[in-house]
């Protein structure tokens, strides 16, 4: 495995991902890019092409024609860009675009065989990826999905995440379960962590006090979902932060 410091040679120990839920159009990408640039310490821009969205009526990502936006949000900011892929197509589309990073979403790592698929099209191809943890606690998921990530020969991967699906309802949309990334973690000392506090908190208000529990672990960052006009956003609108909050929040816990 590669260490996060050697796979960008303007990324050290700590990297900082923010953006959207979703790209949606090309006006809220850009401002929200913009917005989001002038933020010290934000290295990486994140926003969804492609959603794999529980319920079929709700916006299910913009698809390909977003592609381009991204890579302006690439040229005009010089922050690096990333999105989800679940399809081996997706990966293809991504690799064209020249998205700097991807990640492999939730409920995608649930399902061995996407995850194969999106291995076999990773074969030989030089880019960083993220897992982010199953939606159920099953530590074998995870580490299957990575040990097929690893098999394709990628050697720059890191965890997100974003907790588990409550078996009880809580407050938090997902259940933080740190003893599981600790375990994780020990097993894998070298893949980086990032903390998704956005996906655990389900609401922006929440977003402080879950980075408040993870501020002082052993991670190397966070991925923070953030809109421009987070109650206008197609997906996950409540757990979005404005430009302005995000700023707030990093130079509190940074
Ligand atoms: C996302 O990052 O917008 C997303 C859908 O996350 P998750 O896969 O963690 O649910
Ligand atoms: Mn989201």
């Amino acid at each position: 495995m590669i260490p996060l410091e050697k796979w960008f040679s303007d990324i050290k120990k700590k990297i900082i991902v923010a953006g959207p839920c979703s790209v949606e159009s090309p006006t809220q990408l850009l401002t929200t890019a913009q917005e989001i640039s002038s933020i010290k310490n934000v290295q990486v821009f994140r926003a969804g092409i492609w959603k794999p969205r529980t319920r079929p009526h709700t916006f299910q990502g913009i698809g390909v024609k977003g592609l381009p936006w991204l890579y302006q949000v690439k040229k005009n900011y010089g922050l690096k860009i990333m999105t989800e892929v679940a399809t081996s197509e997706q990966v293809i589309q991504c690799l064209k675009y020249k998205v700097d990073m991807l990640w492999i979403g939730a409920k995608t790592t649930t399902d061995p065989l996407a995850v194969q698929a999106i291995a076999d099209a990773l074969q030989g191809v030089d880019i960083p990826i993220w897992i982010k943890n199953p939606v159920i606690p099953d530590i074998y998921l995870w580490m299957g999905a990575l040990e097929r990530i690893q098999m394709a020969g990628l050697k720059k991967i890191g965890l997100i995440f974003r907790g588990f699906f409550p078996t009880t309802p809580t407050k938090y949309r997902n259940t933080p379960n740190w003893d599981m990334i600790r375990k994780f973690k020990k097993k894998n000392p070298l893949l980086p962590v990032l903390i998704d506090p956005s996906h655990m908190a389900g609401k922006a208000s929440y977003i402080s006090t879950i980075m408040e529990q993870y501020v002082r672990e052993d991670i190397n960052g966070w991925m923070i979902e953030c809109h421009y006009q987070p109650k206008q956003a197609l997906s996950d609108a409540s757990q979005q932060v404005t430009p302005q909050t995000l700023q707030k929040l990093l130079s509190h816990f940074l």
